[in-house]
């Protein structure tokens, strides 16, 4: 049956480790197959609410490939009862110290089940009447009936998602997630820097291209004076297509200067992007490529990096246009992979001085911009710039892109600037003062590193938020940016990215951590709180998401608290269990 599946069935054992270790996380189909469901023992009932000792054992018999038996022996306790009346199922969790920190999430090869009223999804605290098959949402109270294939549920008879311990779990159903997509590296190089300095990079960038998962796909631009994307597609020859680096590149100017429609019409309504979206799979296979084809053609590209060939005058800055060449990598991933997974890889070696974002002039007589002229509002081309990364940031979110930094220079780069594009995409930073420091090359070859042999890395995620009448959002602080749905769960009062309950996080990883600031909602015209029947209350957290093995998944997680009176006036007292 899957109960013992989702938790490790004795195959787990043989074979592939990392396969059994997949198998472990994913549960059994819902309904149970027949067969399975009838040679269940009685005995596997469960207790409710479960010891976690019992549990931990459990899982140790079924992974040790003795757990056909049931709990017959071994000193466990004789079955308990039967689940207990459906009231009970809404008591508040056990204390944290017992919930295991970081549990094995099941992940169901299923649909949620949704309330049709607030579209929440099924989960533990919801009240089950298993005559009528009907639940109860915690979140709203609408009844909702079961649909024909939950008609098997029964007290002994439940799907993971109402385990009282699944209070996270993941769904992964094709209907709803889509075709497997793989992760997208756009690697953006500066060359305007010491024949040394290049070296390090070069180094750094060829343990990366080993490390790259096989699948995913990759590409490469160069900038200096000019951008230069890298046509890795293009056979054994080196062939790259030039930007000026004085302007900004949109979506419509890429397509019509990089050959996109190479004999071919190209449609002149709607919009094209993406192989859904009028682009042919070969002429995006020129700029991205599966990491495990172009291995040769990028370690060539990589090895032969030289600095930016134009001259630079004494007392002159170099020509760098890094916001050309971010403007130009974000215009060409929205071309052709927009909505779809993606992070643009910038290593810059310093001050941005060309085009689009520049943050200080050429001339090595301007000093650049200290946190004094921050402050007092006196850096000339602060405002710009952030203006110009702003409009990167809203276009990347759009696309669902992540833009991560790695400024390595004595100089500054213009984080300052950048930094918004980096905040809402949720991208990473790394601050060094040379491509050849340990704090470089070891964050790099963290991020591509993994015991699992995946990153770890997540993209294209959204968050939303459902929670009980009790409480208001007031906003997020953290990696994301709001999808500006408002929502009556929204606070008047905003903190962080609020007025919204859905927010976009572009990269998003197992550390990846938000801050919700709520509101507690008062009754109209009276000061009691609590609009509940009981003092319970809840929030859900769903994650859509594409995870790293490059399905897209939903998380949900469902939490619930108690509201608690101290000694105090009522108002300032309430707070969580
Ligand atoms: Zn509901």
């Amino acid at each position: 049956g899957w109960v013992r599946r989702s938790c490790g069935g004795a195959e787990a054992k043989r074979g592939d480790p990392k396969a059994a270790r997949r198998r472990r996380r994913l549960a059994g189909p819902w309904p149970p197959p027949a067969a399975a469901a009838g040679s269940r023992p009685p005995a596997r009932r469960r207790r409710w609410p479960p010891s976690h000792a019992v549990e931990r054992r459990r899982r140790r018999r079924a992974l040790s490939g003795d757990g056909g038996g049931g709990g017959g022996g071994g000193g466990s306790p004789a079955p308990g009862p039967l689940l207990p009346p459906p009231r009970a199922l809404a008591r508040p969790p056990p204390p944290l110290a017992l919930v295991p920190r970081f549990p094995d999430i099941p992940v169901l090869p299923y649909s949620p089940l949704r309330c049709r009223m607030c579209r929440s999804i099924l989960n533990p605290f919801s009240i089950v009447d298993y005559v009528a098959k009907i639940w109860v949402c915690p979140f709203c109270f609408q009844r909702n009936h079961f649909p024909q294939h939950y008609s098997s549920i029964s007290e002994s008879n439940l799907p993971a998602e109402l385990f009282p311990q699944y209070t996270t779990v993941e769904y992964i159903s094709t209907a709803e997630t889509g075709p497997v997509v793989p992760p997208v590296f756009m690697f953006v190089v500066d060359t305007c820097m010491i024949e040394e300095e290049i070296g390090y990079l070069k180094s750094a960038l060829a343990q990366v291209v080993e490390l790259l998962p096989d699948n995913s796909l990759v590409g490469f631009i160069t900038f200096g004076t000019y951008v230069q994307v890298h046509e890795l597609g293009f056979g054994l020859l080196p062939k790259s297509y030039v930007f000026k680096g004085t302007k900004e590149v949109t979506k419509d100017e890429m397509l019509d200067q990089m050959c996109f429609f190479a004999g071919k019409r190209k449609p002149t309504t709607g919009v094209i992007a993406g192989t859904r979206d009028g682009l042919s799979s070969e002429s995006i296979a020129r700029f991205l490529l599966p990491a495990s084809e172009c291995e040769f053609v990028l370690n060539a590209v990589i090895e032969e990096l030289q600095k930016d060939p134009w001259p630079v005058p004494a007392d002159q800055r170099a020509s760098r246009c890094t916001g050309a060449a971010l403007s130009v990598a974000a215009s060409l991933l929205g071309v052709c992979v927009p909505g779809s997974g993606a992070r643009i890889m910038a290593f810059v070696g310093g001050p941005s001085t060309e085009g689009p974002g520049s943050i200080v002039s050429k001339s090595l007589l301007e000093p650049i911009r200290s946190h004094k002229d921050l402050d007092k509002d006196s850096a000339p081309l602060y405002d710009k710039a952030v203006k110009f990364y702003d409009q990167i940031a809203k276009q990347l979110v759009h696309q669902g892109h992540v833009l991560d930094v790695f400024a390595c220079a004595v100089d500054q780069v213009g984080v300052a600037e950048m930094k918004v594009a980096i905040e809402k995409t949720g991208g990473i930073v790394v601050l060094a003062e040379s491509f050849g420091h340990s704090v470089f090359k070891d964050s790099l070859l963290r991020i591509f590193q993994s015991s699992d042999n995946d990153l770890g890395l997540s993209f294209n995620g959204i968050l939303e938020i459902n929670c009980s009448k009790d409480v208001k959002i007031q906003g997020i602080i953290g990696p994301c940016a709001s999808l500006e749905k408002k929502s009556p769960l929204s606070s008047d009062t905003v903190i962080g990215q609020g007025n919204t309950s859905a927010w976009k996080m572009c990269g998003l990883d197992k550390k990846t951590s938000l801050c919700l600031v709520y509101d507690i909602a008062k009754k109209d015209g009276s000061n009691t709180i609590g609009q509940a029947a009981s003092n319970q209350f809840y929030f859900q957290f769903l994650t859509y998401y594409q995870h790293h093995e490059g399905q897209m998944r939903l998380r949900a997680t469902t939490i619930s608290r108690r509201w608690v009176s101290g000694s105090d006036s009522v108002q300032a007292t309430y707070r969580w269990l």
